[in-house]
């Protein structure tokens, strides 16, 4: 953490002289600052800056001495930007956008050399915002990086175009009864130079671009046409079941999306799927990315009877004061927590005080990642309600997902003197 300087400049003070070494810039928090400089023995105004504006900023890019002398009109605050400041942000940044904003303030620099008339051997000394300690390295990394996101970027438009994007269906199972509740719909791209490609590694290149559109549109569509061929399948075999859900992930980027909400009642509409089988699924360390706006869009899926759950719930770091202001439905516990939980009895306790906290909110509660009958037996033990994992399924193509769904369907029902009688 870079440490935070506010300065106060007396009315006729100088903030900034002239001819001075140039190190931070300013951005005025009060007050108004005048930007003035001697031509011909006579003080010619540049500019005067208030509230919101910033002062020195080419401190930041070179080394050279400041150009002008800035001088406070009216008692003025000031928050000191430093080179540290700027680059601390930047390392959060997208790789392109860092690449592009170096090779713009190297470019500024060249002009600003040339516009003094400075020979090569007299080049103003390198500042790098990307990382003050190691800025080939970084420059390096950031400019690969760069290439690598445009290339995914660019296969990824393609893959758009070419369908070569693709649903898989993960079941969500009652721990009770065995009956299959629903599927997680989790998308797959299936590249022709890369093989499958799973989600992790592009995703992010989608919500960084804006193709998480076209692709959260298609998503809302496929899911909602394979949710109505599953209930088909399963209305055929076993009538009057209750109908299952799709859980469909979004990502809180897509909440900028106008069309987000007339795609997917369009999808649902259709395909006659109805809005309350749909489960969006939002993960809970974005969640307060953009607060005031996700809890609008929460709210407006609900009005449209959409279902919510919050995904990886325990990894977002946020407060658990926010669950009850949220109009979600569903708490999804984190993998890792259902992993260590037969080892780890702190792990076990989180596990339990989760279900008994989602019961008490009123909420739905899904175990992920459950791979191992201990893990299951240990979920039976506290009172797991929904299921889902390599245990039951891993994701499967949906010709896969609909043979498994009429096998279970098709075997008979489990009641208690058969599971008893299975676990002896
Ligand atoms: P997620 O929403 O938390 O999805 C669960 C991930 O855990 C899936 O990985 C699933 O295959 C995996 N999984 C399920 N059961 C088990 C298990 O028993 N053990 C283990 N080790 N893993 C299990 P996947 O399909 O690779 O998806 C990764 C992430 O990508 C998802 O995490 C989600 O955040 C994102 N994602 C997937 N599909 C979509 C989509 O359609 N839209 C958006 N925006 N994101 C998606
Ligand atoms: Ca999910
Ligand atoms: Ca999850």
């Amino acid at each position: 953490m870079v440490e935070t300087v506010v300065k106060i400049v007396p009315a006729g003070e100088n903030l900034l002289c002239e001819g001075d070494p140039g190190v931070f810039a300013y951005m005025v928090q009060s007050g108004k600052l005048e930007v003035w400089t001697m031509q011909q023995g006579q003080r010619v105004v540049l500019s005067r800056v208030g509230p919101g504006g910033v002062v020195g900023e080419l401190g930041l890019v070179t080394n050279a001495p400041r150009s002008a002398t800035v001088t406070a009109l009216e008692g003025t605050q000031v928050i000191r930007i430093s080179r540290e400041h700027l680059s601390e942000r930047l390392d959060e940044a997208d790789p392109l956008l860092r690449h592009t904003l170096q090779v713009v303030l190297t470019r500024l620099r060249d002009l600003l050399d040339f516009v003094h008339g400075k020979s090569l051997d007299e080049k103003t000394e390198a500042y790098s915002l990307l990382d003050v300690d190691n800025q080939t390295t970084a420059a390096g990394t950031d400019h690969s990086k760069a290439m690598h996101r445009l290339q995914v970027e660019q296969e990824l438009e393609h893959a758009v175009r070419n369908d070569e994007l693709e649903l898989h269906f993960q079941p969500i199972v009652r721990l009770k009864t065995r009956a299959i509740a629903g599927f997680e719909a989790l998308i797959r791209w299936r590249s022709p130079k890369h093989g499958m490609v799973r989600p992790d590694s592009f995703i992010p290149v989608a919500e960084q671009s804006n193709l998480i559109v076209p692709i959260g549109h298609w998503i809302f569509h496929s899911a909602c046409e394979s949710l109505r061929r599953l209930q088909q399948v399963a209305a055929q075999l076993q009538p009057g079941q209750p109908l299952i859900t799709m859980s469909v992930n979004l990502s809180v980027r897509q909440f900028r999306d106008d069309s987000l909400f007339r795609e997917l009642i369009r999808a649902a509409k259709d395909h006659h799927i109805s809005p309350d089988r749909i489960r969006l699924e939002i993960t809970e360390s974005r969640l307060l990315d953009n607060w005031e706006l996700t809890l609008e869009m929460l709210r407006t899926a609900r009005a449209h009877g959409f279902r919510l759950a919050i995904d990886d719930f325990g990894t977002g770091y946020s407060s658990l004061a926010y669950l009850h202001r949220l109009p979600v439905d569903t708490l999804k516990l984190d993998q890792g927590f259902i992993r260590d939980m037969v080892q780890n009895a702190g792990a076990q306790a989180i596990v339990s005080s989760v279900i008994e906290l989602a019961r008490k909110l009123g909420l739905e509660f899904i175990a992920e990642g459950v791979e191992t009958r201990e893990q299951l037996d240990a979920l039976a033990r506290i009172n797991a309600t929904s299921i889902q994992g390599y245990y039951f399924s891993r994701p499967r193509s949906l010709a896969e997902i609909e043979a498994y769904l009429e096998q279970k369907l098709r075997a008979p029902a489990r009641t208690a003197s058969s599971r008893a009688q299975s676990a002896a």
